[in-house]
């Protein structure tokens, strides 16, 4: 939850609030609600959509942070294979070197025995050579198996660590994701009421109005840009005198020329 970049709630629910009871909605029988041609009316259903609109962001990144938690989860796993794996290659160098140590011993009583029957003394010369090679060979074999020994060591503590990393991680990702799916719930709620809240407020706006609001709203974005110093509030462009005039007027649509979206000029 930490992670989700989102208003406070605090000063979410007050926008929620300032939404809802600013100007209450006449809860009357279907058919009679007041239709309005009000720029107001129609700002406060842009408010009401805006909210909407962080909500459903907020709520398909709910799955985006959970994908990425579980992806930090396999890549920890993955260092603990490899660390496995690592330790496994050095024990296997130990069993080698003891493998060939002994082989090489099997070798020199093999030379010792023939040395007995051996008559002639370059012959037994020759194989105490063969003898002498075999013993600097068991010594260097024998310090690989001691550094591979220490390696070992280090190793299977690195492995534990990871291993713990690993656990202390999933631990931390189970409840992070507890959490994420209760924030689910609470958003999914806050969104069923907002849309409810949504379609009242509609229905208090004139249905031509709606429907170029909805229009240009489809397309992504506030559709009422807001006039301010005489440029329209979505594309920063000089609006005519007339228009802006227009525009303060609030009691029919007006459209930026250059952007196409709706003018509200503030009082
Ligand atoms: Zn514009």
């Amino acid at each position: 939850m930490k992670n989700i970049p989102v208003l406070p709630r605090g000063l979410r629910l007050r926008r929620r609030r300032e939404l809802r009871y600013k100007e209450p909605i006449r809860q009357r029988k279907k058919g009679s609600v007041r239709v309005a041609k009000s720029m107001e009316r129609l700002l406060e259903l842009q408010e009401c959509d805006l909210e909407i609109a962080r909500i459903r962001r907020e709520m398909d990144d709910i799955p985006k942070r959970k994908a990425q938690m579980e992806s930090a989860l396999d890549a920890q796993k993955a260092r603990v294979a490899e660390a496995d794996r690592t330790l496994l290659e050095a024990q296997g160098r130990i069993r080698r070197a003891e493998g060939e140590i002994a082989e090489a011993h099997a070798q020199e009583r093999k030379y010792r025995e023939q040395q007995l029957q051996i008559k002639s003394n370059d012959e037994y010369r020759a194989l105490e050579t063969q003898i002498a090679a075999l013993k600097t060979r068991v010594s260097a074999l024998e310090d690989d198996e001691l550094a591979a020994m220490d390696e070992v060591e280090a190793l299977k503590a690195k492995a534990a660590e990871q291993k713990a990393e690993l656990a202390r991680q999933a631990e931390r990702v189970d409840a992070e994701v507890k959490d994420y799916l209760s924030r689910a719930e609470g958003l999914g709620a806050e969104l069923a009421s907002l849309e409810t809240d949504r379609a009242a407020r509609a229905a208090e706006v004139d249905p031509g109005w709606l429907a170029r609001y909805d229009r240009i709203a489809s397309k992504g974005g506030p559709a009422v840009a807001i006039v301010e110093h005489g440029t329209c509030g979505r594309c920063h462009m000089k609006l005519s005198p007339a228009q802006a005039v227009q525009a303060r007027r609030r009691d029919e649509l007006v459209f930026c020329d250059f952007c196409g979206h709706i003018l509200y000029a503030p009082a």
